[in-house]
């Protein structure tokens, strides 16, 4: 069996023909479901729209025939008759086959065009996001920056206020130390006059005059 085959005809089908097809004489070919289903409708060729009225127009053919048909089909023709109908099958076979290479590098030129246009997007896709990294780099960037900034400053604060912190720690004990000394001074003083200052005798004691 050849590696190449027919594809049906019908653009949205393109099938590989390998049972049974429909061949028509403008040189066309479908598969058994859009032949029955087109020509059951209209004697008329989807493809270039030739009318196909007359006897043998259509055709549906076995693509592999047995033994027997391959052996019968053309005996008792003359010779040229056998070559004229084997040119005329192979004429038929070659237009399908320049038809699907037709068929083939547009899809080609179609495809390529595609890669293309996507290796465009790619690109358009590939600059933007570029763009979009080095905006976002930069607020990073930025945001680093400022977060130095901020950093620097609360350092500042933070020495200032551990430098206020001392201060007061100087200014409390200063101050614990002056009442500490001015509590012994008072305590030194109390004593003083406690000892310098002796008992009253009771002939010292005066009764306040009864003024009433
Ligand atoms: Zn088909
Ligand atoms: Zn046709």
């Amino acid at each position: 069996m050849s590696e190449i085959n027919l594809v049906c005809n019908n653009k949205k089908c393109r099938i590989i023909l390998n049972t049974y097809a429909w061949v028509t004489s403008c040189s066309h070919v479908f598969c058994d479901n859009h032949g029955s289903e087109i020509f059951n409708r209209e004697k008329k060729c989807p493809c270039c729209n030739e009318v196909l009225n007359r006897h043998l127009d259509i055709v549906q053919t076995n693509l592999n025939p047995d033994e027997s048909y391959k052996s019968m089909i053309l005996c008792g023709l003359r010779p040229e008759i056998v070559m004229d109908i084997s040119l005329r099958a192979v004429t038929f076979w070659n237009y399908q086959m320049a038809q699907e290479k037709i068929i083939q590098a547009s899809n080609t030129k179609h495809l390529q065009e595609k890669l293309e246009q996507i290796k465009i997007n790619t690109k358009v896709m590939e600059r933007q996001f570029q763009k979009y990294i080095l905006i976002e780099m930069k607020k990073v960037e930025s945001a680093l920056k400022d977060a130095e900034i901020q950093r620097r400053k609360t350092q500042v604060i933070e020495e200032k206020l551990m430098e206020k912190n001392r201060i007061l720690h100087q200014v409390q004990s200063k101050c614990e130390s002056l009442k500490l000394q001015l509590i012994s001074t008072t305590v030194k003083s109390t004593k003083t006059e406690q000892t310098s200052k002796p008992l009253k005798s009771h002939t010292d004691f005066v009764f306040a005059p009864n003024l009433n």
